[in-house]
């Protein structure tokens, strides 16, 4: 557990003080703006490969010990039916970058978008009904998407995610103890589910932040599927040209 803890902030702190370094060297506080962003997307995405490789070994070693077995499999995607937040905005580029190479782009994003209007919806009804906190207000219209069972636009009908190797770290940290029927939204707080979220320690977070902050002048969203129209929106500006 500790050697993967090791090497996952230490490829955060290669890649922080990376962009430090940028950002010194431009004279402003983050490293990117749109003028520069696209010099470096290459450097983005190597970051983000290994970013994800040394998720994947935490979570290995996390699941090690954990005391019960995982039931999750390959081709069962009943949580790919979430609202996913949290997404950090290397991750964005570069999982735009894999699916705008693919013939179903426009596809992708007539879903996303629609996925997006339908969050909102449930946002807007969420607020009349109730007067909460903004977390509070999130949460509720988080598990009434859930229950509105909409598919991830990047599911596959077999079940399983066409970008598995490019998938956010969102998707990553998601198991279960008990059978995928229980992971629905009449299950979620029942005994019946027994799913749970991995987390990252607090010191990994905080370097996860402190990248994410270069990219602030961009104002990405942090939800996966507005973050993917937002940097197709950008698509000439930085991609235009890139194989
Ligand atoms: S969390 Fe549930 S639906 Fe998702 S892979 Fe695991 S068992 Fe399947
Ligand atoms: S990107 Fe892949 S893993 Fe994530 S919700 Fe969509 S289909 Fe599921």
């Amino acid at each position: 557990m500790k050697h993967a803890e090791h090497r996952m902030a230490s490829v955060l702190s290669n890649e922080l003080n990376r962009l430090d370094k940028i950002a010194q060297e431009s004279r402003r506080k983050q490293a990117f703006t749109i003028d520069n962003l696209r010099k470096d997307l290459k450097s983005i995405f190597l970051f983000c490969e290994e970013y994800h490789k040394a998720f994947n070994l935490y979570v290995e070693s996390a699941l090690k010990q954990h005391e019960n077995k995982i039931k999750c499999t390959s081709h069962c995607g009943n949580c790919c039916r979430h609202y996913p937040m949290s997404i950090a905005p290397f991750e964005l580029l570069y999982f735009y970058n894999t699916i705008r190479n693919t013939e179903l782009l426009l596809n992708f994003i007539q879903k996303c978008f629609a996925r997006v209007e339908k969050y909102h919806f449930l946002l807007r009804n969420t607020e009349l009904k109730n007067s909460e906190s903004l977390e509070e207000l999130e949460e509720v219209t988080l598990h009434s998407f859930f229950a509105a069972k909409q598919v991830c636009p990047f599911l596959s009908e077999e079940e399983s995610c066409s970008f598995y190797k490019e998938r956010p770290v969102s998707c990553r940290m998601y198991f279960s103890e008990t059978e995928s029927k229980y992971c629905v939204s009449e299950f979620l707080q029942t005994t019946l589910n027994r799913s749970f979220i991995i987390y990252l320690p607090d010191h990994i977070e905080e370097s996860i932040e402190l990248i994410s902050k270069h990219y602030e002048s961009l104002g990405f969203s942090e939800s996966f599927f507005e973050g993917i129209l937002q940097v197709n929106a950008l698509e000439g500006a930085l991609f235009y040209g890139l194989p």
